[in-house]
């Protein structure tokens, strides 16, 4: 229910808020890793004359393409996931945006890495009229 927790202490509004704060930091991350992979590739030329400095530029590049990837990656299913949740954030009742307690969650194992997008739903109530429904 991590989550859950997360959105119940917080509130919808600042987890959402927060999402798209990680998700950005995560598509900068990408961004550096790539220029850095892009550096490497470059240097490669200037590297071929002392075979230990290529290997650790080739390891680094390497370093730096997996970055690249996880971050675009998390980038993706972060965002994604905040969209979704704030697209289906109005109460169909009463309209209120953001403003709701949640009630359950799709399981999620603790070692689940943040790439798998879970929870993909919840089921929530709001806090204004008490109607129920699910998001996602
Ligand atoms: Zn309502």
């Amino acid at each position: 229910m991590r989550l859950a927790d997360d959105i119940r202490r917080l509130g919808f509004r600042r987890w959402y808020e927060r999402q798209l704060l990680e998700s950005h930091a995560y598509l900068v991350t990408a961004f550096l890793a790539l220029i850095l992979l892009l550096a490497g590739i470059e240097s490669m030329e200037f590297a071929r004359r002392s075979p230990p400095f290529y290997v650790a530029l080739l390891g680094g590049a390497a370093a730096a393409g997996v970055l690249t990837y996880v971050g675009w990656r998390r980038f993706n299913v972060l965002l994604a996931r905040a969209e979704l949740f704030a697209e289906g954030a109005s109460c169909p009742r009463c309209q209120t945006w953001g403003k709701f307690d949640v009630l359950a969650e799709e399981q999620a194992a603790d070692d689940d890495p943040p790439e798998s997008g879970r929870p993909h739903w919840l089921r929530v109530k709001c806090q204004q009229c008490g109607r129920d429904w699910r998001i996602g």
